[in-house]
């Protein structure tokens, strides 16, 4: 996958993902990349996920992340509590988001995030995952 989340000079936020699919899917199956679950945006908040579509479809992961930011809960928060109910859930999938003030934070629950990007520089690495290492932010 490749996501990005974006906020530009104006303020307006938004989110763009491909996928070449998990691998050995059936004809006909659509990515969570082409749904809102995995890729959705709103003036509030941005969210791009890879890992298992059929994972981030069963959480809406994306929507239920920027809903909660519309909620009034901090980017961070919105981003912990969806992956610590993924996680109890045994979800394998990661998310990029930013929100309308520039919050970054990123969140995994197994080694698909593979590194995250800031302005060119490298903010989170598979690499370095701990296994404990659920979200960052900056
Ligand atoms: N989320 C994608 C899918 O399930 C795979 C990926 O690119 O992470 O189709």
């Amino acid at each position: 996958t490749i996501g990005v989340v974006v906020l530009d000079t104006h303020g307006r936020l938004a989110v763009g993902t491909s996928t070449g699919g998990k691998g050995f899917e059936r004809i006909g199956r659509v990515s969570d990349s082409a749904m809102p679950a995995g890729n959705y945006a709103t003036v509030k908040a941005a969210v791009s996920c890879t890992g298992i579509g059929e994972d981030i479809i069963d959480e809406c992961l994306a929507p239920k992340i920027v809903i909660r930011v519309t909620d009034g809960m901090s980017l961070k928060d919105a981003m912990q509590r969806s992956f610590t109910e993924a996680k109890n859930h045994k979800r394998d999938f990661g998310a990029i988001a930013l929100d309308a003030d520039g919050a970054i934070a990123w969140g995994k629950t197994c080694e698909v995030l593979l590194a995250a990007y800031h302005d060119g520089e490298k903010i989170a690495d598979t690499l370095e995952w701990t296994g404990d290492d659920l979200i960052g932010y900056c």
